[in-house]
């Protein structure tokens, strides 16, 4: 897939749905589609349905920590996103102040540094190796509810498939459909975990950068960044509190980040013979979280998938599993992931910042 083909091909739109699966995943991004893969590779009958289209684009500055690349590369995924052209970046250089912090990625385990691709590239791929494993995988399909069998156990779900509501039965249904999971909410979830700070982000992309450098900048209160992916552009973000999001950036996108930019002599001078291409997007800011698997009553068969979202500026969350299988661990929680800045304060103190509820 060709990221900047996205949306322009649904590979997955079809009518034909079994009536009964042994999973159905809810959301093919990220989560839901690597889920459907490892499940399908196993001999699992899954659907994975999703509302959007197959390669459309979402809100991410892109960059996946190193386990995360180890995973990719583990299950046979990191040559498809080579191949679409996603550069590889070796060292990631982190600037608090004056202080200069270059982390060096060892090529190790297949995995020769970070790999920062384009939704449109990394969900499509993704789904495309969900359908090679077996998956039936369904674009423009939502699931309007959760069905339960008389003792009020998940049993399969309620599709809109182009206004036509269907009913699929399924073992168990994952919830993978995102920060407004109706999953988790028509199974009552518990939040496990929630980061004590959020924090927006505005960005853009620009050309004419070096496709390897990663680089972060910090500053208390603000920060910024510059992540290469696909096309020959890399997103170059700004981050902010949700205070100030919400009193200067919303509906001021790109003053506010122009005006934040400046504030960063060396990326201005980064930037100084660099193209801004396309439009501004931004994000306002929320506490990121993880929800546990257990539903309230302990009867339900649907389990959301672990949440990551991206306001938790104070770091890089890996989900346990990752953790144990990478062959690695990164130089520091924040050195080779996807890394902002809190709204005030010490960036490293806070990098680890977690607390349980
Ligand atoms: C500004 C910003 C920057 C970010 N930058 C990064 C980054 O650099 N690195 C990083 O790792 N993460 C980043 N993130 C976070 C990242 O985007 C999310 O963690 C990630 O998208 C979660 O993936 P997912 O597959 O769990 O869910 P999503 O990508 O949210 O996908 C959920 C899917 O479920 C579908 N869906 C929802 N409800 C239904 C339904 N009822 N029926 C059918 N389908 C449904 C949706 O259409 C959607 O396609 C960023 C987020 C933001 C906002």
């Amino acid at each position: 897939m060709n990221p900047t083909n996205a949306g322009t091909t649904t590979p997955t739109v079809t009518r034909h749905i079994d009536p009964a699966y042994d999973v159905v995943v809810v959301g093919a991004r990220a989560a839901g589609a690597a889920t459907a893969m490892l499940l399908a590779r196993r001999g699992v009958r899954v659907l994975a349905v999703d509302r959007s289209a197959y390669g459309t684009d979402t809100l991410s500055t892109h960059s996946i920590s190193i386990a995360g690349v180890y995973l990719l590369e583990r299950w046979g995924v990191l040559d498809a996103l080579r191949d679409a052209g996603t550069p590889v970046s070796r060292a990631v250089i982190f600037n608090y102040g004056d202080e200069r912090v270059r982390i060096d990625i060892p090529a190790r385990g297949g995995v020769d540094g970070l790999y920062n691709p384009r939704r449109t590239l990394l969900d499509a791929t993704l789904v495309d190796h969900a359908v090679d494993a077996g998956a039936h995988v369904r674009h423009g399909v939502s699931v309007a509810a959760l069905t339960r069998d008389a003792d009020g156990r998940v049993d399969g779900v309620e599709l809109d498939v182009a206004g036509e509501r269907r009913r699929v039965a399924a073992r168990f249904v994952v919830g993978a459909d995102g920060v407004r999971s109706k999953v988790a909410a028509q199974v009552g979830a518990r939040t496990t975990y929630e980061e004590p700070t959020g924090a927006g982000d505005i960005y853009s992309y620009w050309t004419g950068l070096p496709s390897d450098l990663m680089e972060n900048f910090y500053e208390p209160g603000r920060a910024a960044g510059i992540i290469p992916t696909n096309d020959g552009a890399a997103a170059v973000w700004v981050g902010l509190s949700p205070e100030t999001f919400r009193e200067v950036a919303r509906g001021n996108l790109a003053p506010t980040y122009h005006a934040l930019i400046g504030t960063f002599p060396q990326l201005v001078d980064r930037l100084r013979d660099a193209t801004r291409v396309g439009g501004y997007r931004g994000f306002p800011g929320t506490p990121g979280y993880l929800r546990g698997p257990t539903a309230q009553d302990g009867r339900s068969s649907a389990t959301p998938a672990t949440s990551r979202i991206p306001s938790a500026r104070t770091g890089s969350p890996t989900p346990s599993s990752a953790r144990r299988s990478s062959p690695t661990r990164s130089p520091t929680p924040s050195s080779a992931g996807w890394t902002r800045s809190p709204p005030s304060g010490d960036t490293r103190r806070h990098a680890t910042s977690w607390r349980r509820r």
